[in-house]
């Protein structure tokens, strides 16, 4: 038989699609699946763990083809997208019973990982996607949440700024045009973000008003990139996207993205997950809305000194009101997520439940406004205002949709009784009908004298009498016309049952097809206020991190913070509050962090694991807590506004470039020397730890000596080097702190103790002995250390090693706690401190 390698008719349909999304996967509606042919069948297989079969066994070539039933599509769609992959959904775009020839299909919307639709599980967590550009000037960064259209845009300088705004946006998916260069491309691909083209379409006058209030071309260029994408992909309405706000990242307290992340602010280091950070200390929100704009403001904490305290005066007000708090809580725990249900009435896929929602959602308004009021000092001011009920919503959906309204929009059961004449009068048709048949089931069953006669209905033979077999006989067979045979019962209908049916059936028929007409109408009106609804969500929201702030306050103790302009800065017993959380508030030792207008550098001693990290990390964690507005973890706080936090802490392996630690050590610190100002917190964490020990020490004194002269920001400085703390002698913004530790029954005891001054021991012996090292090797250590500080040189070699040398416990106590450090040395009198070298604590392990 002759095999012929012709295209069907539909596989030339496939691949003409194909063609327009190389990149994606197509997803090919046949009936009741999707299918996936070629290439992408093969590799979707393997990827979904579906089966691989073909299309056209016998034919030369064979199809690869493997497919997902269309109710279960979403699933498959996901897996696909969250690996970073397209996904081309193709529809058949006419009734197939109706087609001619071929049915029309086409793509209805392109998921990509940065417009997919957040599950309920991501409720708290934007998905940004965002559009790049580069011109001569500068870049136009513009990014945006499909789900709750929010929408931003800025321009920035550096490349590297824009992978800090890139990755703090934890965006999937940028959008390039050909004007941002390769090693751009590049580098975001080695991150894991899809990389998608800007494609050639222009904007649409239905979404160019978005851009219109931009001044800026670049961003105005970049905005409209972005809103061209979107319409490309999702193919339909986007009313509830929101108009572009520009923003300068400036504004803000600056933070690079190695920041945020060493300080744990919303990412765990371990996990990746929220669990153990600020975040989820801070997450008392009851909202998905709230929830997500908490996020927001610790991205982005504050420079204004007066929003920041409005803020604080609203938490006040709810920490002092408890009665009031309640009822705020109690209101928002009954609003659903505004925003996404917003942006589903402009996609057009609401249904009845989700306007209940909204609904729900809209009552708690005038309570929420009623309790804000009473509180004292109008201190919500504008924001009471901003809490519009939107009250025709309200009005609409109660008296249009069904408060138990199915899942589905197109069966009826959605619109209320008493809002359309006519779909009353059908609904009469259907339920007189039904009591008509009650009353004919009751008839005939006396006529015909059979007890279980019924009548019944399904979908294929539509209202029946039924009668079991061996009550046949009792039938007038001309009036009883046979239906269906079952194994034990007969089917009739009657001439009288006939006309009734057909008048119950077409009301049923009219009448879902005008709930949906209805439906759509409530849709349509809704989508109108979308911008209103959307301006209430933000109210709320707002409303939500700040009455969770105030739980936080009361449930950690935190306290309000006062701002100086001096540069004064004064914290009283501090508190770092993710650790305080997981140890319990009576394991936490708190601190005390002062450091007067003309002190710039703060340098920590301390032994390994006595607490110098968590010292400087809590007050990063302080400073960022006042300025979002929070209360802080401390019985009182003064503090100037910081604008920006420079780190360099903790591991430094460099996502992006593979560089070694010590030279990201060394980047980081540069970008500090480089960028800050007197006004900026800058935390180096035993900075030059990763090179050779001479070498390390010198670059932390220079860099020292540079912060103090050049630079003045607020600088904690730990480090294991005790020769730095003779610098005090020379530099007069330098203060020394220590950590403290003691002996108890000969073992070492940390005890997280802040103290003024130098720290006299290294206790880098005894650190070791509580790691657990074997005696003999805590013995030889110490006769070495011994050795080097008798001779104050550093080369070991000449450290005698014939056993004779090697004590043993019975003539050194190895407890005893062994002193590298008696006196203050100046800096260029150095000494070896073998034992700075990190060591694990048992309490790690
Ligand atoms: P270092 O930086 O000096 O090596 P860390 O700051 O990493 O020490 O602290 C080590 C451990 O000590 C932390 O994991 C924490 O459990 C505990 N710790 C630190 N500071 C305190 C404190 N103020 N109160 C109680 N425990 C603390």
């Amino acid at each position: 038989m002759a095999k012929t390698a012709k295209e069907t008719p539909m596989m030339q349909q496939y691949n003409a699609i194909k063609a327009q999304y190389p990149d994606a996967f197509l997803f090919y509606r046949l009936g009741d699946f999707y299918e996936l042919f070629n290439d992408d069948a093969i590799k979707g297989a393997q990827i979904l763990e579906l089966t691989l079969t073909t299309r056209n066994k016998n034919a030369d070539n064979p199809i690869p083809m493997c497919g997902v039933p269309h109710h279960a599509a979403q699933n498959y769609i996901d897996i696909l997208v969250d690996k970073g992959y397209k996904v081309a959904i193709v529809e058949q775009m006419e009734d197939p019973k109706q087609a001619e020839g071929m049915v029309k299909r086409d793509v209805v919307q392109l998921v990509t990982p940065g417009t997919k639709f957040g599950t309920q599980a991501d409720a708290k967590e934007n998905n940004y996607i965002t559009a790049l550009t580069h011109t001569q000037a500068h870049y136009g960064l513009a990014y945006a949440d499909l789900s709750t259209g929010e929408e931003k845009v800025t321009t920035l300088m550096e490349s590297e700024e824009v992978f800090n705004e890139i990755l703090n946006l934890q965006t999937k998916e940028v959008v390039v045009d050909a004007s941002v260069e390769a090693a751009i491309t590049e580098k975001l691909a080695k991150l894991g973000i899809l990389v998608s083209q800007q494609p050639n379409t222009p904007t649409q006058a239905e979404v160019s008003f978005l851009t219109q209030t931009l001044t800026d071309t670049t961003q105005q260029l970049v905005a409209s990139n972005l809103v061209g994408y979107l319409t490309l992909t999702q193919k339909r309405s986007l009313a509830h996207l929101q108009a572009f706000v520009a923003y300068e990242p400036m504004r803000f307290l600056k933070m690079d993205h190695n920041s945020r992340y060493n300080l744990e602010l919303t990412q765990n280091i371990r996990t990746g997950k929220k669990q153990g950070t600020l975040l989820w200390l801070l997450d008392e929100t009851k909202t998905a809305m709230g929830g997500r704009m908490l996020k927001q403001w610790l991205d982005r904490p504050l420079l204004t000194q007066s929003t920041i305290i409005k803020r604080q005066a609203i938490v006040a007000g709810l920490l002092e009101n408890y009665f009031e708090r309640t009822a705020i809580q109690e209101a928002l725990v009954k609003v659903y997520d505004l925003e996404r249900l917003v942006g589903r009435v402009a996609f057009g896929s609401v249904n009845g439940r989700d306007l209940i929602q909204l609904k729900t959602s809209l009552q708690q308004v005038p309570k929420l406004r009623s309790v804000l009021k009473t509180l004292p000092g109008n201190i919500f001011g504008p924001l009471v205002e901003q809490l519009d009920p939107v009250s025709e919503v309200t009005e609409l959906i109660v008296t249009a949709i069904n408060e138990e309204a199915p899942l589905s929009v197109t069966e009826g059961g959605v619109i209320m009784d008493g809002y359309s004449d006519q779909l009353d009068q059908y609904r009469d048709v259907m339920k007189n009908g039904k009591q008509w048949l009650a009353e004919l089931e009751a008839h005939e069953r006396e006529v015909t004298g059979i007890n279980g006669l019924k009548i019944g209905y399904n979908r294929v033979f539509g209202y029946f009498i039924e009668v079991t077999k061996a009550n046949i006989a009792k039938l007038d067979p001309q009036r009883y016309e046979r239906k269906q045979t079952l194994t034990n019962a007969e089917r009739f209908s009657t001439p009288e049952l006939k006309e009734r049916e057909a008048l119950i059936l077409e009301a049923q028929d009219k009448s879902t097809e005008l709930e949906y007409q209805l439906f759509v109408e409530v849709r349509e009106i809704i989508k109108t206020m979308i911008s209103r609804l959307q301006s209430l969500a933000q109210a709320l929201a707002e409303l939500d991190v700040l009455q969770s702030f105030a739980v936080v306050a009361e449930t950690y103790h935190f306290v309000q913070p006062t701002f100086t302009d001096d540069a004064n800065l004064e914290i009283i017993d501090g508190r770092h509050p993710v650790v305080e959380k997981v140890l319990g508030r009576q394991d936490y030792v708190p601190n005390d962090i002062i450091m007067a207008p003309d002190n710039s550098i703060m340098l920590i001693t301390g032994p390994n694991m006595s607490g110098k990290s968590t010292y400087m990390r809590q007050l990063a964690l302080i400073v960022i807590l006042a300025q979002i507005g929070s209360f802080v973890p401390a019985s009182a706080a003064i503090l100037p506004i910081f604008d920006q936090i420079f780190t360099r802490i903790g591991a430094a392996d460099d996502l992006i470039s593979g560089d070694s630690t010590f030279m990201v050590e060394m980047g980081e610190a540069n970008n500090a020397l480089k960028h800050a100002t007197p006004s900026s917190l800058i935390l180096f964490d035993e900075l030059g730890r990763g090179t050779a020990t001479y070498d390390g020490m010198a670059l932390a004194q220079a860099i020292i000596e540079y912060v103090h002269q050049n630079v003045h920001a607020k600088t904690l400085f730990s480090t294991h080097y005790h020769e730095l703390t003779a610098l005090a002698d020379e530099l007069t913004g330098l203060k020394n702190m220590h950590v403290g530790a003691i002996e108890q029954d000969g073992d070492l005891v940390f005890v997280h103790k802040m103290e003024d001054g130098p720290a006299d021991q290294s206790y880098g012996i005894n650190v070791a002995k509580l790691a657990g090292m074997p005696d003999a090797l805590l013995v030889r250590a110490k006769v070495i250390l011994n050795h080097l500080e008798n001779q104050g040189t550093a080369s070991l070699i000449q450290v005698e090693t014939n056993s004779s040398t090697i004590a043993t416990e019975s003539n050194i106590e190895a407890n005893e706690t062994i002193p590298t450090n008696q006196q203050a040395v100046t800096a260029s009198e150095v000494q070896l401190d073998l034992f700075a070298q990190p060591v694990t604590d048992s309490k790690q392990q």
